[in-house]
């Protein structure tokens, strides 16, 4: 004390020039001088600590341990700090601790020990450090990469990354320390969004951007980007401080929305939102107005009753009640839709609940079914066709079983008398052996000839009408003789005259050739000849006429019997007619019905006029076209 009071001018001097507080104690660990700065923070002034413990500067908790630790030191006066972190506490007047830095430096002056102390009051380093903490803590907890670059320095270098910017980018802190920031774009350097960063860093502005970045392992992902600069007190940029944000998830997910945003507004089906309070359109897609005919717009400003016109507002929502009370998941109308040109189309509707923000909704989809409907129509219309077809076909079948059932009805009949003069003849020949009775075996064989070829005839009718009713008549237009077939059909009917019948053969017929159908040609003649010979009575004449011009071959024949009475003779075309005044003759009543049906077939015609016991002539007309055969 003594010996700093008389050199306290050279201490105080020294000690002022010092910016850390100084603080001598002496062995008795008194103080025995303290400069200004010390006293400022210490909160005394010099007199009120000269001469005191130094154990006033110390916290009561830190006491005993101290005073301790000074007795060691001034043992073994070891030179250097005593403590240097900032657990060091010191005790203002106030009474206040504050975390101080102190070295003691031991020093001897005149056999005394001494040790001088510089404390500096580290208040405000440690709360500077405490706040830097606590920002780089902030900075590393939060979700957003952060990086920092130095724009003071040449190509912007990176200075700082947070946690999240390593986890995002992939890239530890030390790989990227140093570097400017434009590793993270790859090559793909050609975006919209780096030439705006490009910008804002060369202007010194904020910006906020949306890039393609690449993490370390080349994966791309999607960077919201927000730029700021940092400017000094002169307004220059010293740094420029960048926040990522990784949307990778949220633009995929945006990219699904939208798309289904498009499938839904871009679908030719139409889809209507209504409101389900209101019953107001709140959307309509693509499809919906095309087919609608309305804008959204005018959409918007209607309800759903305005176009579905069938329905009453009440008994509309009771029909959608079930799906307000979820009992239904759907509900299916099948109505028709009203077009604003005021046309209609029919519709199925399917209604669905769901849910727009707080609000209740029901989507209707609606298909268009005209196509459907038509379908069904020409289905049906189908059906109906097939089942008269088939219809037809029944019948058809059903006739030719009667048919068959008449022929062997017929044939029991029909085939008797016949067979039994067959059967006479044939016996008949057997017995006349002698060589003179060949005129009578002559006769007989002629009557085996004849019924034969009745029995042939009959049997081709019913053959005729089967081919027709299975529809298997095909027609052979050929170029033939007319008078070659003519031949044929009297020599074959003039088996059968009865005594002083004869046939009057047609003037006019040699060389002429005709282009027909030459079976049928024959047919027709026979059927008509055979009867007349058949209802006419011995000892008349059968006339057949031919007449042939450019188109037409027209046959007449004419006998002098029995007639067809009045009554009979509009059925006379009839399949199994016979007149009343022919029942006691033989017949099968197809003949006349089988030569209708050829000759109006092949576009010709057949008539007749009968008077009767007078006779009958029949006249056939067919046409002739020579093209057909050539
Ligand atoms: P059928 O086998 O009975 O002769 P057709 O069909 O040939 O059958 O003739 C039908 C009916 O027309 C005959 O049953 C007969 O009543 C009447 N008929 C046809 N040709 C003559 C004719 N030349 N003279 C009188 N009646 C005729």
């Amino acid at each position: 004390m003594h010996v700093f009071e008389k050199n306290s001018s050279i201490f105080n001097l020294l000690s002022e020039a010092i910016s850390d507080g100084v603080v001598v104690v002496n062995q008795e660990h008194e103080i025995v001088s303290i400069n200004k700065h010390a006293q400022e923070f210490f909160g005394y002034t010099s007199e009120e600590l000269l001469g005191k413990p130094m154990l006033v500067l110390i916290p009561d908790r830190f006491k005993k341990a101290h005073k301790d630790h000074t007795v060691r030191y001034f043992k073994t006066s070891k030179e250097g700090l005593m403590v240097r972190d900032r657990c060091l506490y010191a005790s203002r007047k106030s009474g206040e601790e504050f975390p101080v830095n102190i070295s003691l430096h031991p020093f001897e002056l005149y056999e005394r020990h001494y040790a001088l102390a510089l404390v500096r009051d580290m208040t405000e380093e440690i709360e500077i450090q405490r706040n830097i903490d606590l920002q780089t803590q902030a900075m590393d907890s939060a979700h957003n990469g952060i990086v920092i670059t130095d724009a003071l320095l040449p190509d912007n270098p990176i200075i700082y990354v947070n946690q999240a910017f390593e986890k995002i980018t992939g890239y530890p802190r030390s790989e990227v320390l140093n570097k400017n920031c434009r590793f993270l774009q790859n090559n793909d350097r050609e975006q919209e969004g780096i030439r705006k960063i490009r910008n804002c860093i060369k202007t010194g502005k904020s910006c906020q951007v949306r890039v393609r970045n690449y993490k370390k392992d080349g994966t791309l992902f999607w960077n919201e980007v927000s730029i700021n600069p940092i400017k000094n007190e002169d307004g220059i940029v010293t740094h420029f401080i960048g926040i990522q944000n990784d949307i990778t998830r949220k633009v995929k997910t945006q990219a699904e929305v939208n798309h289904l945003v498009r499938i839904f507004n871009e679908s030719l089906n139409e889809i209507f939102v209504i409101d389900a309070d209101s019953l107001k359109f709140t959307h309509a897609n693509f499809g919906a107005c095309r087919n609608s005919g309305y804008s959204l717009e005018e959409l918007h400003r209607m309800k759903v009753l305005d176009l579905l016109t069938e329905y009453e507002p009440a008994e509309f929502r009771k029909l959608l009640e079930p799906i307000y009370e979820k009992s239904l998941k759907k509900i299916i109308l099948e109505t028709s839709l009203k077009r604003k040109d005021g046309t209609e189309y029919p519709v199925e509707v399917h209604f669905q609940s769901s849910i727009k923000g707080d609000k209740r909704v029901i989507v209707c989809i609606v298909l268009d079914v005209t196509d459907k409907r038509n379908y069904t129509e020409r289905l049906e219309a189908k059906v109906e066709e097939r089942t008269s077809q088939l219809k037809e076909a029944l019948s058809r079948e059903i006739e030719l079983n009667e048919l068959k059932t008449k022929f062997l009805s017929m044939v029991s009949h029909e085939f008797k008398t016949p067979l039994s003069a067959i059967l006479t003849s044939a016996t008949l020949v057997g017995k006349y052996c002698e060589v003179n009775a060949q005129e009578k075996r002559v006769k007989h064989l002629k009557t085996i000839k004849s019924e034969v070829k009745h029995l042939n005839n009959i049997l081709n009718d019913f053959l005729s009408i089967e081919k027709f009713e299975k529809g298997k008549e095909v027609y052979n237009l050929t170029k033939f003789s007319l008078s070659k077939v003519i031949d044929e059909v009297i020599y074959n009917a003039n088996m059968i005259l009865k005594v002083g019948q004869r046939i009057s053969y047609p003037q006019g017929v040699d060389e002429l050739t005709v282009c027909q159908d030459e079976k049928i040609v024959s047919l027709v003649l026979t059927n008509l000849l055979y009867n007349s010979i058949k209802y006419s009575p011995e000892d008349t004449l059968i006339d057949l006429q031919v007449n042939v011009t450019k188109d037409t071959l027209q046959f007449q024949v004419r006998d002098e019997g029995i007639g067809i009475p009045e009554k009979d003779q509009k059925f006379i075309f009839d399949r199994y007619f016979r007149a009343g005044n022919v029942l006691l003759t033989q017949g099968t009543g197809i003949g006349l019905n089988i030569v209708k049906t050829h000759v109006e077939t092949l576009g010709g015609s057949i008539n007749f006029e009968s008077t009767e016991n007078k006779g009958t002539t029949f006249t056939v007309q067919l046409p002739l076209n020579e093209k057909a055969c050539s």
